[in-house]
């Protein structure tokens, strides 16, 4: 089963149709062809009986969905209103609230909401699968300061790292940001534990790395006011785009803002790039995202 090349430049949101979607997943779940994900097998038959096609393997006769694997799988909503939606949240560098969104592709405020959230769960993942490496800068910082600081720590301040990682071999200028939220249970009040660096360490950067700098204390002269201003820049986007946004959601929003940071101004090269990651991530359940009283992202980040 070969397919001709489609190019995700020529996308249209307004006049693209499903078939040309169905094309388009077709060639990045698949780029080689067809490939059985249980005999490698590379001859398939297509079944068209549902909305979606199924291709079943012609040697071992395993039916494998399209969406099987992806952040579309088990949703009901077209092919076509997903590519807008990535569509969309790649054009706009200021974010794209659910209203916007289900505007934009004509869907319920609650389908919007949750393909955004999953858009966001398929960064998160991406995220978390890259390790810093190169020259490293780490500064502990707080999200949301309420206006009067004290030693105590308010409930509005979310403690974080944010991190900074240049390439030394100079294929890539631009630094690459992380921003992670630590857990309360690194915490003293306001201040980190030594096992929280110790973990985003081992978590977020690649154990090879040579040049690390990390500030820990708030006064310290060698902090890296470059970090804590794109903490603050980040907490104005939050309250501007989404008007604030909880513990539950926050981490994914901060992954977010990094991504638009780390990302070109090329909206089409933004649009591949976010594509790819939602071809190769399964999506959060409705579920998870609704029901669990846990801080979710931490379920994959720490
Ligand atoms: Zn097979």
């Amino acid at each position: 089963m070969q397919h001709s090349t489609l190019s995700l430049e020529d996308f249209q949101p307004e006049a693209v149709s499903e078939e040309t979607c169905i094309k388009i997943l077709l060639q990045l779940k698949w780029p080689e062809g067809f490939r059985c994900c249980r005999c490698s097998h590379h001859l398939a038959s297509m079944i068209r009986t549902r909305r979606l096609p199924l291709y079943q393997c012609l040697r071992c006769g395993y039916q494998a969905s399209l969406t099987q694997g992806t952040l579309f799988e088990g949703s009901r909503t077209p092919l076509q209103k997903w590519f807008a939606a990535i569509y969309f949240f790649s054009r706009s560098n200021r974010g794209t609230s659910a209203a916007e969104l289900s505007r934009l592709i004509k869907v319920t405020y609650k389908t919007a909401w949750l393909i955004l959230h999953k858009i966001r769960h398929a960064i998160s993942e991406a995220d978390h699968k890259k390790l810093l490496s190169g020259i490293i800068r780490v500064n502990a910082a707080v999200h949301g300061k309420p206006d009067q600081s004290s030693i105590i720590r308010h409930h509005r301040e979310q403690p974080l790292f944010v991190a900074s990682a240049e390439d030394t071999l100079g294929c890539n200028p631009a630094p690459y940001f992380k921003m992670k939220l630590i857990p309360d249970h690194y915490l003293n009040e306001k201040t980190s534990l030594p096992t929280a660096i110790y973990d985003f360490r081992t978590n977020h950067i690649d154990s090879h790395v040579e040049h690390i700098q990390i500030v820990t204390r708030k006064y310290d002269s060698h902090r890296f006011k470059n970090l804590l201003t794109s903490v603050a820049q980040a907490g104005r986007w939050l309250t501007a785009t989404y008007h604030g946004i909880g513990r539950k959601y926050l981490q994914f929003y901060l992954d977010e803002y990094c991504f638009r940071m780390n990302c070109s101004d090329n909206i089409y090269v933004i649009f591949k790039h976010l594509t790819s990651m939602c071809v190769s991530n399964k999506p959060i359940t409705y579920r998870k995202l609704i029901y669990s009283n846990e801080d979710l992202s931490l379920a994959i980040q720490w």
